[in-house]
């Protein structure tokens, strides 16, 4: 006690000089953090989207849909084609990848591979907290869904809300609405409004399973068109999977399969338009695509998990279509994977972080390309073009350039250089040994002002 009373004299006879250090290290401290924070350098203007709707059909296969494309059956017959007007004329106005392969042509494991960008994710992989839906929840985004399949435990404790199907059945639909308290209430409001699923009634065959359809497209249109309106700020993810294609092709075969894609395309306008309007990215995709094997009586039968169905490009081959505010009119070719569809989408909502269990690859839909740069001390970094033309300069340990042409880069840090094909965003770690010595004699110093600091209060606290 006697000790402490000591001490507290000795702290009030010195107050004057303690403020002095404890400000000097307090200086000090700002000083370093300010080097070692994180620095945004916008080299042209980005047109960053305020969420995105990614819609999933399930089972729609790109052999079906894509002109490039002709689908035949396991015995080698050519099949019909969809006619389709408005996917067609929604893919012309954005960027159409030709050839994505499911690696997994199955529906919980297509939606495992969707959601976390890696290839052998199946219902656990989701429950691990890796799913695009972490990530962009770490960037004060919302998650809602509305699914008519692949609505999993896992994919439904990763939405803030979501509309689902717990019956799975066009015959007898249940929607269900699980949601946290994370979802704005006026939106769970909306979402139980969408409940009741009047479009159903008095349809049958085959009709209905297109009204089944037209029901998730309109909740989800109403979903994000409310957000936009009455949350503007309020960045989201909604996630849309349409059941009755892949119903369809199990139990009716190719033509009324063909027949229910037609009458998507007619209802899908409306979604499309809301994200065109609303700076939002638009995706069409699905979990795996269908092949169709015909009986002894002749009657065609629609499969994609078993083995003789999922060897065939009918159920590998599935569509992607990328839409957006930053997103390039184009048709890409070359191969890519059910995989690269997570990292895509989180490059598309400029989100410069990788899925932690991803191996898939950025495919370069944007105008442009982001770069960050991390080195091991605050340096100077410099982004060179042609060699030696300056684009961006900036000083800081963990530096994104965003809105850089896709281009040929050199990234210059002291006398170290890095050569970059920068076709979509790029994440370069540097450890670069000899760092700035402006810096290092500046962090130095400020050290060495720490050090004395709190050696002089620690010798008078010893007086
Ligand atoms: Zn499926």
């Amino acid at each position: 006690m006697e000790r402490l009373e000591c001490l507290v004299k000795k702290l009030k006879k010195n107050e004057h000089h303690i403020t002095i250090i404890i400000a000097l290290i307090l200086t000090g401290l700002i000083l370093l953090l300010s080097n070692a924070s994180a620095i945004d350098v916008f080299v042209n203007p980005v047109h960053s989207p305020n969420g995105a709707v990614l819609l999933i059909v399930d089972g729609m296969g790109s052999s079906y849909i894509y002109p490039e494309f002709v689908p035949y059956d396991l015995d080698g017959n050519e099949l019909g084609k969809a006619n389709l007007s408005n996917i067609i004329s929604i893919s012309e106005s954005g960027t159409r990848v030709l050839d994505v392969r499911a690696p997994q042509p199955s529906t919980t494991p297509g939606h495992s591979v969707l959601t976390t960008g890696y290839s052998k994710a199946n219902e656990d992989t989701v429950g691990e907290m890796i799913t695009i839906f972490d990530v962009v929840r770490k960037h004060d985004y919302i998650c809602m869904a509305v699914m008519q399949k692949g609505d999993f435990e896992e994919m439904r404790a990763e939405q803030d809300a979501i509309l689902f199907d717990a019956s799975h059945s066009i015959r007898e639909p249940l929607i269900a609405l699980d949601y946290k308290l994370s979802c704005p209430n006026d939106v769970v409001e909306l979402m139980q409004e969408w409940q009741n699923n009047s479009l159903l009634e008095e349809k049958e065959g085959v009709e209905r399973y297109i009204a089944y359809n037209e029901w998730a497209i309109g909740a989800s249109d109403a979903i994000a068109s409310f957000m936009c309106e009455n949350h503007p700020d309020q960045k989201f993810l909604l996630t849309v999977n349409v059941g009755a294609v892949d119903l369809a092709g199990h139990y009716f075969g190719s033509e009324q399969y063909l027949y229910v894609i037609e009458g998507l395309d007619r209802d899908i306008y409306g979604l499309y338009k809301t994200c065109s309007e609303s700076n939002l990215i638009f995706i069409i995709k699905a979990d795996h695509g269908m092949a169709f094997d015909r009986t002894e009586i002749g009657r065609e039968v629609g499969g994609h998990a078993s083995e003789k169905y999922a060897k065939t490009l009918e159920t590998q081959r599935v569509p992607l279509i990328i839409n957006g505010p930053n997103i390039r009119k184009d048709i890409i070719s070359g191969i890519y994977g059910q995989e690269d569809v997570a990292p895509t989408l989180l490059s598309g909502l400029d989100i410069m972080e990788v899925l932690p269990c991803s191996d898939g690859d950025i495919i370069p839909v944007k105008e442009y390309a982001n770069l960050r740069v991390i080195v091991g001390s605050p340096t100077e970094v410099v982004v060179l073009q042609k060699g030696d033309v300056s684009v961006a300069s900036a000083s800081g340990d963990y530096i994104t350039f965003f809105g850089l042409v896709p281009y040929n880069y050199t990234i210059l840090v002291s006398s170290h250089e890095e050569h970059i094909n920068l076709r979509s965003d790029q994440i370069v770690e540097l450890h670069i040994s000899r760092a700035d010595h402006r810096m290092i004699i500046a962090t130095m110093m400020i050290s060495v002002v720490m050090v004395v600091g709190l050696l002089a209060i620690w010798k008078i606290m010893r007086e």
